[in-house]
């Protein structure tokens, strides 16, 4: 979505809602450019949102709900350092991926790599967990070099911190 003030071609969404306004249903996105951080709304219609349909492993077809995807990746997460906003972000940017490369449905299990591969870049252990559960490991080469990965990784600095602590 372009910036209507500087023409900087992205921006964060910072919130969403769905909106009635002007007889009928759209989303109601606040976004900021990640330029000039002005702030803007755009007004998307949901027909395209609801008329996706997600195949999942069982063949079964539903709509696509973002909530969902989320809820995955807030599982995955736990209580890992990635904040609501990057969560969210990660929800968008998937969502958007998908209404722009496929035009009524989509298997759930590529939805899971889109989700994996952002987590990927986000924080390594929610994404082992995302892609454990959701199966969307591409081989077991892939399992055992990110758990290699992992390993090499040095301990997040707060466990370094309570050596320190004098109380
Ligand atoms: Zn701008």
């Amino acid at each position: 979505m372009r910036c209507p003030y500087c023409g900087h071609y992205d921006s964060k969404v910072i919130d969403s809602r769905s909106s009635d306004r002007e007889g009928g249903s759209s989303i109601r996105r606040r976004r900021e450019c990640k330029s000039c951080e002005t702030r803007f709304t755009t007004y998307e219609r949901i027909e395209k949102t609801s008329r996706m349909m997600v195949i999942k492993k069982d063949g079964t077809r539903v709509p696509l709900d973002p909530r969902k995807i989320l809820s995955g990746i807030q599982a995955a997460c736990g209580k890992r350092p990635v904040s609501e906003e990057r969560k969210m972000e990660i929800v968008t940017e998937v969502e958007e991926l998908i209404h722009r490369e496929f035009e009524r449905e989509i298997d759930s299990i590529e939805i899971g790599r889109h989700v994996a591969r952002l987590l990927r870049e986000t924080d390594q252990v929610a994404w082992i967990r995302y892609a454990s559960e959701y199966q969307s490991f591409e081989s077991i080469d892939q399992v055992q070099e990110a758990i290699q990965e992992l390993k090499s990784t040095p301990p997040p600095v707060s466990g370094q911190n309570e050596l320190f602590d004098t109380d």
